[in-house]
């Protein structure tokens, strides 16, 4: 069995702001020269996600818009009162949502749907640099 691991990185506004990162992650599968296995992406850090959506504005709006009702920016956290952060719900969002997925690589490519891409949602208040790391196991 072979691994071939890559990372990359890529700025963000924060604030909820969902970025597709399937071109990155593609590259770095067919880099990999893996035709069967399975491919882990995972981001670096306690406030941000890894997920797959439709990337199409209605559906970030509707993710943001859950995602607001689950853990909403102003309410009570005890992270908050615990270190004077701000940013309780970002922690919540990024347990929630988590911030590694595996798929499976069929053929060379990753098996994932048309409509199906691969995001990182920033989860923090403020602009971010995040850390993408893509494990490519297999034959
Ligand atoms: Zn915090």
């Amino acid at each position: 069995m072979a691994v071939f691991q890559k990372s990359f990185r890529l700025s963000t506004r924060g604030n909820c702001d969902v970025v597709n990162i399937s071109d990155p992650v593609t590259r770095a599968v067919t880099e990999s020269g893996i035709r069967c296995g399975i491919a882990n992406v995972s981001g670096r850090g306690s406030t941000l996600g890894i997920t797959t959506l439709e990337y199409e504005s209605g559906c970030v709006k509707d993710f943001q818009r859950a995602l607001d009702l689950i853990a909403p920016p102003n309410s009570d956290y005890a992270h908050n009162a615990r270190w004077g952060d701000n940013n309780g719900y970002s922690h919540l969002r990024s347990a929630l949502v988590g911030t590694a997925k595996s798929f499976p690589v069929r053929e060379g490519r990753l098996a994932l749907g048309t409509w199906q891409q691969i995001v990182l949602c920033d989860f923090d208040d403020s602009p971010r640099d995040r850390e993408v790391t893509v494990t490519v196991a297999g034959e």
